[in-house]
């Protein structure tokens, strides 16, 4: 093996997600030398685009809210979800040291965690919890500080963001979806705050109030920043280098020119699933054929899984996947996560047949997994159709559209997934299906709707 080099680091990390960078600043605070490098022209990765929920059992967060959890208890839990080849110890690492890592990021890092009442998805399982208190939330974070960097951090999920611009909160959620005592009071100084940022505002869109996931990839990006650890954009690992049976560093593409980076003490590969390879997710996970519909972000190609297996790595549950039913509007890069909406008064999801198949008010993960079975196995499931009534429509926003919203201004991609009818039958029509006695779309609606879901109207579509 040639010994030349372009560069020589301690430790290489590759990708510029959570993962990423919380490793490269563990390894930075432990005196390495470290690069971060990045394919994409955007830092943060799906991290920065997510909820940035974390869930960590017996956390000192948890304890100061007067929760009395147990690592037992949620070692009982994660168990019993898992797959059968996952080994115990495995479970055993992340629950154990998941609230000493929480305590490592609070010291480290200006990112502030807060336990959450959100119960397990899961909380009627044997050491669930329905009080919640294991999921955290990160506080807002002034982007600002980041200076420049701003620029460049991906927008938050369009699913997380009103109007695709200004970011929130998790507690701000309810009060804007429950139209809490103050919240036009509450709207509009959000709106003034994230106007008014002169003269930012006038070369960029981007929400400088960090929240959920940028407060989380912006947090760790300051941290980095201030432990002087760079992170080059448009750099993409292309092969790892291996000498004398070791993982020697890798080459990287930075800005179309390769280069060969070498890394002393090791090679982080942290650069998200194959979410957005459709020949790798026809190959892994065929339940979930379509790579446009993935929340995730346009990098998430399984690009260090490959060079990891070039070299005889082996791999474990490709075939598992983090469901969630999204709303896909045509021409955009991705799905756009449904979360709340589908468990708020006055909506149901029905398959191509007009019937509802599911319970729409089950965690993401669960719908996410009975809409792919159900395509599998019947072919009508994806998309399938959120129906809804006039209440609703006014009451809630639902994807990417909001109420109070007319709906002539919405935009014209999101007019060919959103049907309206005045009765039933027409709504049926709207939908591609047949609403004459011999049944089509109209018959099952009715049905589910004398059974209490009740839409009168309108539907949109909800993708998988
Ligand atoms: C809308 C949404 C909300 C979510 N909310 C939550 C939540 O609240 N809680 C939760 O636990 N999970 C949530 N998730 C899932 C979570 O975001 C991801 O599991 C997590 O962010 C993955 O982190 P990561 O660091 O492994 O990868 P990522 O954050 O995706 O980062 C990987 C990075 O690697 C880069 N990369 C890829 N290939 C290369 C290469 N060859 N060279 C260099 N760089 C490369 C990518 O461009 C990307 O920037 C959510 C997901 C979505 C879509």
């Amino acid at each position: 093996m040639s010994a030349v080099w372009d560069k020589e680091v301690d430790v290489l990390v590759v990708g510029s997600g959570a993962g990423g960078m919380l490793s490269a600043l563990v390894a930075a605070k432990n005196h390495a030398d470290v690069l971060i490098v990045e394919k994409e022209k955007l830092w943060g990765g799906t991290s920065a685009t997510s909820g940035a929920g974390i869930w960590i059992p017996a956390s000192d967060q948890a304890a100061a809210a007067g929760f009395n959890d147990s690592v037992d208890d949620a070692f009982k839990y994660v168990r019993a979800l898992s797959a059968d080849n996952v080994p115990d110890e495995n479970i055993r690492a992340y629950v154990g040291n998941a609230a000493k890592m929480l305590r490592w990021m609070g010291a480290n890092t200006d990112i502030e965690y807060h336990a959450f009442p959100y119960p397990d998805y899961h909380a009627e399982n044997p050491g669930g919890s329905p009080t919640g208190y294991r999921t955290h939330m990160p506080l807002p974070l002034d982007g600002r500080r980041l200076g420049k960097d701003v620029r460049t951090l991906r927008f938050a999920s369009p699913a997380a963001s009103l109007f695709g611009y200004l970011n929130w909160h998790f507690d701000e959620t309810y009060i804007l979806l429950f139209r809490a005592k103050g919240w036009p009071w509450h709207l509009a100084k959000s709106l003034m705050r994230y106007w008014f940022d002169w003269p930012f505002r006038f070369t960029s869109r981007k929400d400088r109030r960090l929240t959920l996931g940028n407060a989380l990839a912006g947090g760790l990006r300051l941290a980095l920043n201030e432990a002087k650890v760079p992170l080059w954009l448009n750099s993409g690992l292309e092969e790892l280098i291996e000498a004398d049976g070791q993982i020697a560093g890798a080459v990287i593409r930075r800005d179309g020119k390769a280069m060969r980076v070498r890394a002393r003490k090791g090679v982080v590969l942290a650069a998200g699933g194959f979410d957005k390879n459709q020949a790798m997710r026809d190959a892994h996970a065929p339940l979930y054929p379509n790579a446009l519909y993935s929340g995730g972000t346009s990098g998430n190609t399984g690009d260090a899984i490959r060079a990891g297996q070039a070299l005889g790595a082996d791999t474990m549950n490709l075939q598992s996947t983090w469901a969630a039913p999204v709303f896909y509007v045509p021409g955009e890069d991705r799905g756009r996560l449904c979360t709340i909406e589908r468990a708020l008064p006055g909506c149901m999801m029905v398959n191509q047949q007009g019937e509802r198949y599911l319970n729409e008010a089950a965690s993401y993960h669960i719908v996410g997994q009975q809409m792919a079975r159900r395509q599998r196995e019947h072919g009508d499931a994806s998309p399938s159709w959120f129906v809804f009534d006039h209440t609703y429509r006014h009451s809630y926003p639902v994807g990417p559209v909001y109420p109070l919203v007319p709906d002539w201004a919405q935009n014209g991609m999101v007019k060919t997934i959103f049907k309206k009818g005045r009765t039933l039958g027409e709504l049926a029509e709207q939908m591609g299906g047949r609403s004459g006695p011999a049944g089509g779309h109209g018959q099952p609606l009715q049905r589910q709707c004398r059974q209490g879901r009740g839409p009168r109207f309108p539907p949109r579509r909800c993708g998988l």
